[in-house]
């Protein structure tokens, strides 16, 4: 089979696998649920377990249907590597296990989703300081970065209150300084935006939601872009200088992440995200499309008080995601007017269903003060933009008429 060098995004994601040597020419790569891999010669397990020759040593630093799962989001992000962990916080947790030290310093936006953003706090209870800024503005993140400023974290477009970060900006920033710079892509995935693009070193994916789209599994994996120089990260273990610098942070990650905290993403689970995967594009288009429509209809309803998408001229931030990304995601969030009981319109609705997850194919609604954003109290959500009415609306693939009728019909009482 001869390769083209640069097939579409879809195309690339379908015929990934079976351009590498598979079992019985398997269109999918096999579930392989052993846990150990044997060697006939005892020297070439010796070798294995030295770097020295690729193959896996034990399922929780690698397994070949993750691995062909890792190979596929590397070729989604446009990087160079990536590694799976069994949960997106898994792989966000890594960057603190990994590539942090006590005395380091980090920058994270302040809208962010909820569990991330108490990871920070227990960070910042270890030894790390943590400063939360407005991302929207670079210029509060030049504001704070220090001698000791290790990384910089930002999401895409916020969930739930869809900020969208300065991501070109800051990414110029980071390079200027020769700091890490992590862009969290689950809300746009790498069919609406690669972070590569603004300059991000590391990339975070929750395949939980939109890669996968399903929501049967649960998946994180973050993607090294190659953009970063981890000859210069002064967190990189003697051992693993021994790597060419391009491979230093990933290696670091792998040994101390993956293997020495166990957060390994099982088989079954890669089998599910990638099948899920191959319809990413085609989920896109039509979340986004829907989300768009949605978004129009609350807006222009005197019964909703506010409607938070990029993709709406009034979003704050509509011009830098119309610049930056191919659409403007498949979430929403609104406010109704102050007489309409939340809870009373979610209970009216009949085909989108209360639930926390979000890229799923159907459409998922959650008062979000009141579960996801409960424990971190009324003045951190104000702070983060969150009103206390606030629903977040994951915005599923069903025909557009129902979804848009199913809406409008709830806010009549
Ligand atoms: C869900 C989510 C995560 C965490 O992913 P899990 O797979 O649920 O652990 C991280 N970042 C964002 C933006 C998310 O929406």
């Amino acid at each position: 089979m001869s390769e083209k060098k640069h097939y579409g995004f879809t195309t690339t994601i379908l015929h990934n696998d079976r351009r590498k040597a598979i079992e019985q020419g398997s269109l999918h790569k096999p579930i392989h649920t052993s846990v150990a891999f044997g060697y006939n010669d005892a020297r070439q397990l010796a070798s294995v377990f030295q770097g020295k020759e690729p193959g896996f040593r034990y399922g929780r630093q690698g397994n070949p249907t993750v691995s062909a799962l890792e190979d596929k989001i590397t070729k989604m992000e446009d990087g160079v590597s990536s590694l799976c962990f069994g949960t997106g916080m898994a792989a966000i947790g890594a960057l603190f296990q990994a590539l942090l030290r006590e005395g380091d310093h980090i920058v994270s936006s302040s809208f962010l989703f909820g569990n991330t953003n108490s990871l920070w706090q227990t960070v910042a209870g270890q030894g790390v300081e943590v400063d939360f800024v407005d991302a929207t503005d670079v210029a509060n993140v030049e504001a704070v970065l220090k001698e000791n400023t290790r990384l910089v974290f930002v999401e895409t477009i916020a969930n739930p209150r869809t900020q969208v970060a300065d991501l070109a900006r800051i990414g110029e920033l980071c390079r200027a300084r020769g700091i890490l710079y992590v862009v969290d892509n689950t809300m746009t995935t790498p069919y609406l935006f690669r972070p590569k693009a603004v300059g991000a070193g590391l990339v975070v994916n929750s395949l939980t939601k939109s890669i996968a789209g399903h929501g049967i599994a649960l998946g994180g994996a973050l993607t090294d872009t190659g953009l970063f120089d981890w000859s210069a990260f002064p967190n990189i273990a003697a051992n693993f200088r021994k790597q060419p610098p391009a491979a230093q942070g990933m290696a670091q990650l792998r040994a101390k992440a993956l293997r020495d905290f166990g957060a390994a993403l099982g088989p079954e689970a890669a089998h599910h995200i990638a099948v899920g995967a191959e319809t990413l594009a085609l989920r896109m288009e039509r979340t986004c499309a829907n989300a768009l429509a949605l978004a129009q209809m609350l807006e222009a309803d005197e019964r909703v008080s506010a409607v938070h998408y990029p993709g709406l001229p009034s979003h704050p931030q509509h011009g830098l995601s119309t610049e930056l990304f191919r659409a403007a995601g498949s979430l929403l969030s609104f406010e109704l007017r102050a007489d309409i009981d939340p809870f009373d319109y979610l209970n009216r609705l009949n085909l989108a269903i209360p639930a926390s997850n979000l890229g799923d194919t159907r459409t998922l609604v959650i008062p979000v003060a009141h579960t996801i954003f409960f424990e971190m109290g009324a003045e951190r959500r104000a702070s983060m933009g969150i009103a206390e009415s606030l629903i977040r609306v994951s915005v599923g693939i069903e025909d557009a008429d129902d979804l848009l009728e199913d809406f409008r019909v709830a806010l009549d009482v």
